[in-house]
């Protein structure tokens, strides 16, 4: 049996955060990570979402100094975000939100920025073993502490002190591992099972005509495909490659979908919601009717495999922990990542270091306070946005667009005024304010950590 002080499950960028700041706290930390194989990467590594964009606040959210992030993971840099309605449009240039960051925010290669994190954590003295899945974990208490053994695929059996569970959306470790600390008739799974809880993603690398290349934005667009907080999105990479790609909720049903005609890239002998693939066909054609599909040719070295990959994301709302049992819930397990703009590595990696420091100073109990000091207001951003978006329609995108249009525009030429065009500027339309308010009070929390049977 092998005995550490902390245990990890996975090695994300919320797992290898968590072994740094174990390790960086004199703690024996290992990760046991279930290695996934990556056209671009040479060797096992964490199951890397090639979709990486970091807005200009979220370095500070991950508690980096801008020059702690490495060159060689950034591609390139961004100055700012276009939004894209059936018909209408806005682009923004600032986020609005305070940051040390000079600039927009860049796209970054994910699976170098995950190598990065992981030297980090081995340089400070954590442990990985990549290859193996966890299996099962057991906790058992004794008096006031808990033990937890941990059984890999391979047979081998790891018993730790504390637990962080960075599992990632597909919760495949967490589920079960936090069921045990709910009361009798209730399980996990029904506020964070993975066909609930998460949306799918799916996205191409395709090299695009040097014409049409725009490195410096992020572009998405918004109803053109139904599902609540679904879109098409661009975001470039370096080379004159982008990503071009989608996400929306799992297992839609096309004849619940109200007003279908209104959306873009759906056709009227549709009979099912269409596969990514063919979703990112139309959206191609739409934009760029003066040429061919051939003419955005897949670029098969990268992501996952032959240029294509599909992942879950997490698409609901955190969870708390139950730190009594010294166990924390991190990243994108616990539901911090954001529904609406699928952020989530910077959630990922504050989480991850949080619990990784308190997990090595024996102090997990602070967690739930910690992380919502830390990243809450984020969480109530991106919540209420999602929840703002949740019954707009096609028409209503379009207005949204014009209006942060016109307040670009009216920015541009007055100087200061009252309406700020950043990256919330949507924020200041319709019901949110309102909204937000329900998630004031960490109302955003889906599950109390009084609410286990601890
Ligand atoms: C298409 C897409 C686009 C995105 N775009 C962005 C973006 O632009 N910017 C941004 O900040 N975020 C983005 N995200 C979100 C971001 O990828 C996630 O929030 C982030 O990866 C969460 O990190 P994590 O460490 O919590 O989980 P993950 O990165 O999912 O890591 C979990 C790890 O656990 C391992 N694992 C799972 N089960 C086991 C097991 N049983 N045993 C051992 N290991 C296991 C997995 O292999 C994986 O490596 C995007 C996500 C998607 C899907």
């Amino acid at each position: 049996m092998h005995q550490v002080d902390v245990a990890i499950v996975g090695g994300g960028p919320a797992g290898s955060s968590a072994a740094k700041a174990a390790a960086d706290g004199d703690a024996d930390a290992l990760v046991i990570e279930k290695g996934v194989p990556r056209s671009d990467r040479d060797h096992l590594g964490p199951d890397s979402t090639d979709a990486a964009g970091m807005l200009d606040y979220w370095v500070d959210i991950m508690d980096y100094e801008p020059e702690e992030i490495p060159e060689d993971i950034i591609l390139s840099d961004l100055e700012g975000a276009y939004f894209g309605g059936p018909s209408e449009s806005a682009t923004v240039k600032n986020t609005q939100i305070e940051s040390s960051w000079d600039g927009f925010g860049f796209a970054f290669q994910r699976a170098r920025f995950d190598d990065w994190l992981r030297e980090e954590a081995e340089a400070a003295g954590a442990s990985y073993e990549v290859g193996t899945n966890v299996t099962d974990v057991e906790s058992t208490r004794d008096g006031r502490s808990y033990t937890h053994r941990l059984t890999l695929a391979d047979g081998e059996e790891i018993e730790a002190d504390a637990l962080v569970l960075a599992d990632g959306p597909q919760r495949t470790v967490t589920l079960n591992a936090v069921d045990q600390f709910m009361p009798s008739g209730r399980s996990i799974s029904s506020l964070l099972g993975p066909k609930t809880a998460n949306h799918i993603a799916y996205q191409e690398h395709r090299k695009i005509p040097e014409e049409l290349f725009d490195p410096e934005l992020l572009k998405f667009w918004w109803g053109v495909i139904p599902g609540h907080t679904a879109y098409p999105w661009i975001f470039p990479n370096d080379d004159n490659v982008a990503r071009v790609g989608l996400t929306m909720p799992i297992g839609m049903d096309l004849d619940a979908v109200a007003n279908r005609d209104a959306y873009t890239l759906l056709q009227p002998d549709d009979e099912q919601i269409p596969p990514g693939r063919v979703y990112i066909r139309r959206l191609l054609e739409w934009l760029y009717p003066d040429y061919d599909l051939e003419d955005f040719p897949l670029v098969e070295d990268r992501g996952k495999q032959k240029g294509t990959e599909a992942y879950p994301i997490s698409s609901t709302q955190p969870i708390e922990s139950p730190t009594q049992a010294n166990v924390a819930v991190v990243g994108g397990a616990m539901g911090a990542t954001s529904a609406f703009h699928e952020g989530g590595d910077h959630v990922a990696v504050r989480t991850g270091k949080i619990a990784g420091r308190l997990a090595a100073s024996g102090d997990m109990q602070r967690y739930n306070p910690e992380w919502k000091d830390a990243i809450g207001d984020e969480i109530i951003r991106n919540v209420s946005l999602a929840e703002r978006a949740r019954d707009m329609g096609p028409a209503d995108w379009d207005e949204v667009f014009r209006t942060v249009r016109r307040m670009v525009e009216f920015e541009g030429t007055r100087g200061r005024q009252a309406f700020r065009a950043g990256w919330s500027g949507m924020s200041l339309l319709g019901r949110y304010l309102w909204t937000r308010r329900k998630f004031r009070k960490h109302g955003y929390v889906q599950l109390r950590e009084s609410e286990y049977a601890l």
